[in-house]
Parts: structure tokens; sequence; C-alpha cells
């Protein structure tokens, strides 16, 4: 199973959001058949940049930005978890579709849709994505685990900057800071999930959530709960600085830096997934080792079949990796 997320660019309008009294609280990615929350269960993952980069900026601008991301999320002091970087490869977006033990971060700009050409293009406006690959098997030990994640950058819509200035050849886009933009997207990649809802888990037909499979008899009964099992509240509502000051939270201005450091939120989050006491102290990649064959059917399958044979590979993953 698969779950994307992405951060959008709010040009304007935060303005509107007016401070209001709330208690600091956290989210969670889950799984989409028994709303198990989501996490790596090693001390660390490697993260792979595309060596294509962006024209926009130097590539040791871009390994430096990328650097300065993972070291945010490494530096808390309370979490055990540890992203690590790996040499640069080449052809990043034609692994995406599936948990190959490769966790690229690749900038997109030829297209902004994904490789899978049966599927809808994302939306121009979100700045960046992360498809997260799990295990979804509810029962199962390991049902929950994260195997692989993917972070894609929209260089479409966007141009991409480090220093605040507009890269040359740019035109009209909407320029991105690189380091805001992962700060966030590695958030996701860890198991965290947006601090405001905005409409993804509607209460469908059947009185089942659509991604988390909650009962439901409105979409307020499908709206995520923080860490004190508190219903987070709606991106539409009057939002609290907890919430928009968060590297988590849903939205980033045009050039906005303020996601490049991790809100007490946001530690609170990385820290209560991954803390000190309960380190595995076992870093070593996924094994997908047998993930092509199946990836293969994955990507010839039919809309609305695609989903069954992502699913079926991810089982297929599981078995092998027990295997190992
Ligand atoms: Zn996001």
């Amino acid at each position: 199973m698969r779950r994307r997320l992405a951060v959008t660019v709010l040009v304007a309008g935060l303005g509107a959001l007016v401070a209001a009294a709330s208690a600091r609280a956290y989210v969670r990615s889950h799984t989409s058949k028994d709303n198990s929350p989501l996490a790596w269960r090693g001390s660390c993952a490697y993260l792979i940049p595309d060596s294509a980069y962006t024209p926009d900026v130097s590539s040791d601008e871009v390994s430096a930005a990328i650097h300065d991301s993972v070291s945010t999320w490494n530096s808390t002091g309370c979490s055990y978890f540890t992203l690590k970087i790996d040499p640069p490869e080449a052809g990043g977006d034609a692994t995406m579709e599936r948990p190959v033990g490769k966790n690229f971060i690749v900038f997109r700009r030829d297209s902004w849709c994904p490789p899978d050409p049966t599927e809808p293009c994302y939306d121009s406006s979100a700045t960046a994505l992360t498809t997260v690959f799990y295990i979804d098997k509810p029962g199962d030990p390991h049902n929950g685990q994260i195997l692989d994640s993917d972070v894609e950058l929209n260089n479409v819509d966007f141009a991409f900057t480090v220093d605040g200035t507009r890269p040359p050849g740019s035109g009209s886009k909407t320029v991105a800071d690189i380091q805001n933009t992962l700060t966030h997207e590695l958030g996701h990649l860890l198991g965290l999930d947006h601090t405001c809802y905005d409409g993804w888990n509607p209460c469908e037909a059947g009185g089942r959530c659509k991604a988390n499979n909650l009962a439901c008899q409105t979409e307020d009964d499908c709206i995520p709960l923080d860490d004190h099992g508190q219903r987070i509240p709606r991106c539409s509502d009057v939002l609290s600085t907890e919430v928009t000051d968060a590297t988590m939270f849903n939205y980033a201005q045009a050039l906005d830096t303020s996601k490049r450091s991790l809100s007490q939120d946001d530690v609170d989050g990385i820290c209560g997934i991954y803390p000190v006491a309960q380190d595995p102290g076992s870093c070593s990649r996924v094994d997908t080792s047998g993930a092509d064959g199946c990836a293969a059917s994955a990507g010839r399958a039919t809309p609305g079949g695609g989903l069954l044979l992502l699913l079926a590979l991810v089982a297929a993953l599981f078995v092998a990796r027990r295997r190992a």
C-alpha cells in the first residue's frame, strides 16, 4: 500500500489564519486497512538523490540542502532514527511506482505526473510529494512497517532556490526553497502526517472512511487524531500557531524557509515514534529482493486494478523478506 502526501504552496491567505488557543500535538500517518501508525522498524533509512538534480541551482547546493534537511531530523537529541545519504544515482523516477528499497529524492522536470501513465497527474499547486510504501496487513506483526519512501519535487511548476534568489531562466514559476520543502517531505518519509485536515479522507457510501477504513457517519469521523487522541482541525478552521508553525503544516508560502527548522510539535512527533530509549539498534537497508518481477505486473495494471496488484506486491515482498 502507498500513500502520497503533498505540501501545497499557499501564495496568499495565511494572514487569515489567526492564532487560536489549542494544545500542541503531532499527527502520524496510518495504514489504510486498520488505521495502524506507520514507522520504519530499523534505526535508519538511506536516501538516494537522483543525480540529475535540478537545473535551478548547482548540484553542490542541492547536496548541501539535502544534508541540512537530513541533519535537522537527525539532531533532535530524543529520536534514535537516523537518515543517511547514499551517493546519487540516475533514473530515480523510473523506480518510484514500487518499493525497491531505494528512497529516492527526485526533481521532476519533464512531467508532474506519476511514472505510471494510467494514473492522473499530481496537483500542480503541490511543491513536492512523498509516496510511502508500507505493509498493510492487519494482524501481521509487520503491519504498518514502512518499506520505501520516495520524495518528488515539482520542478515543472516551481523553480527551486537555496538562497531566496530566483534561478535564471525560471520565468514566472513560483520559487520554493529546497531545504524548506525537503525538511517537510522528510517528515512524511519518517511517518508524520499534516497538522490540519484538508479533506483527503471522506466518509464514503457504505460508512467507511476512504483512506483508513474506519466506520463513519460523517466526514468528521474520518478526520485523523493527534497524539492526544484529539481530532485535528480542518485547515479551513481558525488555526493555532502550533498548527501553522509546524514543519508538518500542509502549506508553505513562496520562498518560505520557516519549515527548515522543526517546531516543538515536530520534535515531539519524531521522538514519539522513535524514542531513544527504544532504539532497536539495527541499521540496514530494507531487503526488497525479488521485487522486480512483481513490479513489472504492477506497472501493467489497468486503472482500478493497480491497487490490488500493488498490495499483492507488498505481500510478496513481506514473504520474501521473511525468507531472507
Ligand atoms: Zn506534506
